[in-house]
């Protein structure tokens, strides 16, 4: 180590300032009295929302379950606006988290990880970052994101496109313009199907290039009254009970109706009402809609005569609803007139899956049966090389090994949380974990939790590291897999779940299909029992975890 650099010691360093490195330092900092930093790229903090500022960007999740609820009066002093919150509300949001408990001053802004070894002398790890700096800790967590690697397909002539481009990952923090523009769109993800009805709403001609049709709600947003907003405030414990009691922790509960077990002319009410509540609800209108593919069809079919009854040209409306998937098997979008913005004269939908881009040439794309669209600005809206990315891309390594050699095959931990070989490193919400199969602000408040009770419990017994078993990641990976099969969530072979959307990454099912509820049954029952399936550095106890302590049968998690 070098000795220059001491004052850049810290007992934990936190890596992101989003949802969970806010959370994550203030536990650390407030509640355990450690010295705490958090590094993070951005300008200011807000995680994958500081980014995501693209047109109709805004949280599926309802707001009123769409924030933490570790403190009653950041609750009671906060007032969300909408059903849904939009971009700008959700950082409006975390920096009053930020500033409430005096965060900033603990985190170093504009700087980017780039590598991260840890040194069996020191048992210290060490952070590189971009500018040359290091930092030293003896714990690191990683609040780095699920979906905060962008995409950009590497499509032939990009560079000589003679207009702009934009991914909606990285999006401008000034307005984009689009006024007179012909703008093209790839991608119709629940990104995508944000941001077409507001980028038409100013364009003068919207393409949009649609390989993979989609399943979507409609959000029925609405600006929250007076009365609305006072009774979220007057319900704190009943909200947080509420949130932390769902497999997907939303402020909702799923039914224990069975699609096939009530009449046709019920279960046509039954989606009609969904369809009229709108949002990610819907999908919780049977307990069944992810696990009988009977039920799930029943649900496309409606849905897809929904979207017929929405788009008037009937070539336009096949080109939609021609899904080859289940219904929420990939990430079911939700929006607002997405499909009834078809309708207008100045928007047209292009099928790259009959016909594929062959290229940008420098005034548009071009398509491999012949046609050209004359474009001045492209939105990618491609999404992300997800959850196993924004951790390779920290560089972690040890002397012994690398994430990027340890993951070869595809991620590979103890909960998502932990992975054998890298001591006293925790992964908030990393793969193998509920994290995007639910309500993600839940999931990290559960991760923040149980990870600092396990520093503080290291702490307290005198334990100078800790490490996952590779049996218990072994057993976890597999559960994971298990767990996933007995739904319909891996039968899409092109989803991002399964990291099919990047070349070459290995097709392994990411998060944890078991439920956030059922999970954190798991995570409690392994912290009681001292860390079970972890070695302890100061005991030396090889505790090994048979299968059968993590078998739970409870229902698939129907999240974000
Ligand atoms: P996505 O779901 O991965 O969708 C990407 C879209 O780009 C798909 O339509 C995909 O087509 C298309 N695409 C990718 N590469 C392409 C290529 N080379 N040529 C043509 N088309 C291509 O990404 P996303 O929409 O950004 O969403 C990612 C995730 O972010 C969501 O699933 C969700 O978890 C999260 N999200 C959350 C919210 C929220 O409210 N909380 C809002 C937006 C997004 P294929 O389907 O054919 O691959």
């Amino acid at each position: 180590m070098r000795t220059e650099k001491l004052s850049n010691v810290y007992d934990a360093l936190v890596i992101g300032a989003g949802f969970s490195g806010l959370y994550q330092l203030h536990k650390l900092r407030d509640e355990l009295g450690l010295k705490v930093a958090v590094i993070e790229k951005g300008a200011g903090v807000g995680g994958t929302w500081y980014w995501n500022r693209y047109p109709g960007a805004r949280c599926d999740s309802e707001s009123q379950g769409y924030a933490y609820f570790f403190s009653r009066q950041l609750h009671e002093n906060w007032q969300w606006s909408e059903r849904y919150p939009g971009n700008a509300e959700i950082r409006k949001y975390l920096n009053y988290v930020a500033d409430s408990l005096n965060l900033r001053k603990d985190i170093f802004f504009n700087k980017t990880v780039s590598n991260c070894s840890f040194s069996e002398y020191t048992e210290l790890w060490e952070i590189q970052t971009e500018d040359f700096d290091a930092l030293y800790c003896k714990w690191l967590v990683t609040a780095v994101g699920c979906l905060s690697a962008t995409n950009v397909p590497n499509i032939t002539g990009i560079s000589r496109f003679k207009g702009d481009w934009y991914h909606t990952g990285k999006w401008p923090h000034n307005d984009v313009d689009f006024n007179g523009l012909r703008v093209g769109q790839i991608g119709t993800g629940s990104t995508g199907i944000q941001a077409v009805p507001e980028i038409a709403k100013t364009c003068e001609h919207l393409t949009v290039f649609q390989r993979t049709p989609n399943y979507s709600i409609p959000a029925h947003n609405t600006k929250w009254d007076a009365t609305y907003t006072d009774w979220v405030r007057s319900h704190y414990d009943e909200l947080k009970a509420l949130v932390r009691s769902t497999s997907n922790g939303h402020p909702f509960r799923i039914s224990n109706n069975l699609t096939m077990e009530v009449s046709d002319e019920e279960r046509q009410k039954m989606f009609e009402r969904a369809w009229n509540d709108g949002g990610l609800r819907f999908r919780g209108v049977f307990h069944d809609l992810l696990t009988s593919q009977t039920a799930n069809s029943a649900a496309a079919d409606f849905i897809k005569s929904k979207i017929r009854q929405k788009v008037t040209d009937p070539k336009t409306a096949d080109i939609l609803t021609n899904i080859d998937h289940p219904y929420a098997a990939k990430r079911p979008p939700i929006d607002t007139y997405y499909f009834e913005t078809f309708n207008k004269d100045h928007v047209t939908l292009v099928d790259i899956q009959t016909d594929p881009i062959a290229e940008i040439t420098r005034n548009g794309i071009a398509l491999e049966g012949g046609a050209h669209h004359e474009l001045d600005v492209i939105v990618f809206a491609t999404g992300y090389d997800a959850m196993t990315k924004p951790l390779l891309n920290l560089n972690i390594e040890t002397p012994k090994t690398s994430l990027k050699s340890y993951w070869e095959g595809g991620p590979r931990n103890y909960l998502g949380l932990a992975i054998p070989g890298f001591p006293n490193l925790f992964t908030i919400t990393g793969p193998g974990s509920p994290s995007v199969l639910s309500n993600m602000p839940v999931s990290i408040e559960q991760h923040v939790d149980w990870i600092t009770e396990c520093i503080a419990y290291c702490i307290e017994t005198g334990c100078t590291s800790i490490e996952a078993q590779e049996q218990s990641a072994e057993i976890w990976t597999d559960h994971v897999r298990k767990t996933a099969d007995a739904t319909l969530l891996p039968k899409v072979q092109h989803s991002w779940y399964l990291g099919a959307n990047i070349p070459g990454k290995p097709r392994v099912f990411m998060p944890y299909a078991g439920g956030l509820n059922t999970y954190r049954k798991i995570c409690d029952n392994i912290a009681e029992e001292g860390y079970k399936g972890f070695v302890l550095n100061s005991e030396k106890t090889h505790k090994t975890s048979k299968p059968s302590d993590f078998i739970f049968s409870e229902g698939v998690s129907l999240g974000v």
